[in-house]
């Protein structure tokens, strides 16, 4: 063993001395430079082509299929395209949460923001390498219309549609080509090359007549073609608890994620109960009534709120968390850093 070391150390000695020489050797050099060059491009070409590749392969459904608890978000188009750097500064900080995916809104009937749902959704998937799921609403679309915008979707290598009937826009025309969602979701699927996501409504959708039709009108969209759902957001886990059961025993098991909206001031609540008609049970509602005033105290409130929501879902079992961020990255990396070890211990088990 020592008459081996020994000669290793004279041999190693001997080609340090050799190599020294050698290094003089200015051919010998650039050699050397253009072997680390290569070395170096190696090294980044298979590091970012693993992610690329990695990330091409998913559709949500397929996310779906690989993990138990899907973390996704959703953003908004800037009202003016003028302000379209802002969303790229959002979507970045939004990015180091490590979304499974990004939705992008449309707005009612296309309007203002259309065009830039796609390039947004476009821009998260192509530049950000986040899966992206851009929304599109059908009330005030004829079809010539909807095929234009899927060819968009298809020619931005969009591969994810929410399918949605939209609001009504008093000052848009209703060509009644499209009367509901699941008449876009068979629209989209006979389109093809989508994977495509409905909206669901925990509490029925405020236009329902029952929560029974509501869910019968679910499965339409289903059957239709949608291979999973978000849902409006809620603040009472029980209902989504109660509406899961419903669905269940509608025979729907695509997956379901749970919508979740941090409220962090006075003026969303005020929209929020006014649009989207959630109720607001007691603990939220004293929450409000006690830190209306003060905003700090309401944000930190408002954020407790949300991530015991998101753990009880979880510890639950639920598909996945859609989180609204209302485009606030702060709110979404705070709730991010609370809820991480609860959901990386979902997706391990
Ligand atoms: P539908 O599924 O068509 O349901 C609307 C009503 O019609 C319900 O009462 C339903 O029970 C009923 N219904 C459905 N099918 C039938 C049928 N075959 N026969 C009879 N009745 C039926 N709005 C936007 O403008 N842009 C967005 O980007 C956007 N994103 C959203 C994302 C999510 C996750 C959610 C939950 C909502 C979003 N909305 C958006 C709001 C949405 O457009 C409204 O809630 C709208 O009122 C309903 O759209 P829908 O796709 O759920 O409609």
């Amino acid at each position: 063993m020592i008459i081996l070391s020994t000669k290793y150390v004279i041999s190693e000695n001997e080609e340090r001395t050799a190599f020294a020489e050698k290094s003089k050797d200015p051919a010998f050099q650039i050699c050397l430079g253009i072997c680390f060059a290569f070395c170096c491009q190696m090294r980044y070409t298979i590091t970012y082509s693993t992610k690329i590749q990695g990330f091409h392969v998913m559709k949500i459904s397929e996310i779906f299929q690989t993990k138990k608890t899907v973390f996704s978000m959703e953003v908004f188009p800037p009202k003016q395209s003028s302000k379209i750097d802002t969303i790229y500064d959002t979507i970045e900080r939004l990015g180091d949460t490590n979304p499974d995916f990004i939705s992008v809104t449309y707005g009612a009937g296309g309007t203002g923001t259309g065009s830039l749902t796609a390039k947004i959704a476009s821009d998260i998937k192509n530049t950000y390498h986040i899966e992206s799921i851009a929304h599109l609403t059908a009330i005030h679309s004829t079809r010539a219309q909807a095929t234009e915008v899927l060819k968009e979707f298809r020619d931005m290598g969009i591969e994810n549609v929410l399918a949605l009937r939209g609001d009504l826009h008093p000052e848009l025309p209703v060509p009644g080509e499209f009367q509901h969602a699941s008449d876009l979701t068979q629209f989209i699927s006979d389109f093809g090359g989508f994977d495509i996501c409905g909206a669901c409504y925990p509490e029925g959708h405020p236009e329902s007549a029952d929560l029974t039709s509501d869910i019968i009108n679910m499965r339409t969209k289903i059957d239709a073609g949608a291979t999973h759902l978000i849902s409006q957001l809620f603040f009472d886990n029980n209902d989504f608890y109660a509406f899961l059961e419903r669905a269940k025993l509608a025979g729907i098991n695509v997956p379901i994620e749970a919508g979740i909206m941090p409220v962090i001031n006075k003026s969303q609540i005020e929209r929020m109960v006014s649009t989207c008609g959630a109720s607001l049970p007691r603990k939220f509602a004293h929450m409000v009534s006690r830190y209306e005033n003060d905003p700090e105290a309401l944000f930190d409130a408002g954020i407790a709120y949300a991530v015991d929501q998101i753990i009880d879902l979880i510890a639950s079992g639920v598909d996945g968390i859609h989180l609204y961020t209302m485009n606030n990255p702060r709110v979404a990396h705070i709730i991010y850093t609370r809820i991480k070890k609860v959901l990386e211990a979902s997706n391990k088990a």
